[in-house]
């Protein structure tokens, strides 16, 4: 019957609901901690240029190494923060940690390669955040070219002009603006026409094989061909075969990023295994 039927869903919901808000706590709880103690750190995944056949860059990832042992995945921790705010702190350490990375390279004698950053879409909404990244790199005295700030999604979007000035701004100082996971949740055509984007991130969702693969194809090829039409460099996410990066080769795409080339990585064996004297 129906009205037993709904009972055992809501009992079902509330049990859910309140697993998730325990994990909610215990994040909350342990965030400003792990911040300080140094738990949370950068791991570089590689970009890869297809027409230049070598590697481009690279994009920073948060990793939780937790007190108690165990690595929280991003997938669940970011979205907490963006709810209370710990966001905009993560996405500023992040920043500095890659700063270092790149001052660390530079004082090698390495050839650095450009490092992107996520930084959450709340925090493009903040109308100093290009002053404070500005800051930030010219303490390290990085060449701006060498940061890339990577718009991600998020829950809503409360004051576009800000977000409009804020990537207006971050390009003026020299630093390249991208938007990830376009095609996937909130990343939508409306963010193209608005934004004066350097690149654009296709989501990996996109080139998830389904029964339809031409019109999977069409839609890649041609969302290509807008970018291009934009002036903007093409990313592709999440790449893992070789049918994928021969697609992506007829179609133009310029960079990809994905299992098929390297995963993300700790910074040591990323520097072993990418930096050239
Ligand atoms: P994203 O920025 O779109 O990053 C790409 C995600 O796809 C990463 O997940 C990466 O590990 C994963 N990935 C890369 N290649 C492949 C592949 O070939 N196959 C599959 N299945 N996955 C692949 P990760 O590291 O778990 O991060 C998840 C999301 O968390 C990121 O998505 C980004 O939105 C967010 N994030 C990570 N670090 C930060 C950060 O420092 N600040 C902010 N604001 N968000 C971050
Ligand atoms: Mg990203
Ligand atoms: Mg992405
Ligand atoms: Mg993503």
């Amino acid at each position: 019957n129906i009205k037993g039927n709904s009972e055992e869903i809501i009992s079902y919901f509330d049990d859910v609901t309140r697993r998730r808000l325990l994990k909610e706590e215990e994040i909350e709880k342990s965030m400003n901690e792990a911040l300080k103690n140094e738990e949370f750190q950068v791991y570089l995944q590689p970009k890869y240029a297809l027409q230049e056949e070598t590697i481009s860059g690279a994009e920073a990832l948060v990793r939780w190494f937790s007190s108690n042992g165990s690595v929280i995945s991003p997938g669940l921790f970011i979205p907490v923060f963006e709810k209370n705010g710990f966001i905009t702190e993560l996405d500023l350490y992040m920043i500095h940690k890659v700063c270092g990375i790149l001052r660390n390279w530079l004082d090698k004698g390495y050839k650095p390669l450009p490092i992107s950053v996520n930084i959450s879409r709340l925090h493009f909404a903040n109308e100093h955040l290009a002053d404070i990244i500005n800051e930030i790199v010219d303490n390290y005295v990085i060449p701006h070219d060498l940061i890339e700030l990577e718009l991600t999604e998020s829950a809503f979007l409360q004051n576009k002009e800000t977000l409009i000035n804020t990537v207006i701004r971050l390009r003026q100082y020299g630093f390249m603006v991208s938007m990830d996971d376009f095609g996937a949740g909130y990343s939508s055509l409306n963010s193209l026409k608005d934004l004066p984007l350097d690149i654009v991130k296709l989501d990996g969702e996109l080139f998830r094989i389904t029964d339809e693969v031409e019109r999977g194809l069409t839609v890649i090829r041609n969302t290509i061909t807008m970018a291009k039409d934009l002036h903007m460099q093409v990313v592709a996410e999440c790449i893992e075969t070789r049918d994928q990066v021969e697609f992506l080769c007829t179609v133009g795409c310029d960079i990809i990023q994905g299992y098929y080339y390297a995963k993300p990585m700790p910074v040591d064996q990323f520097e072993k295994q990418y930096l050239l004297l």
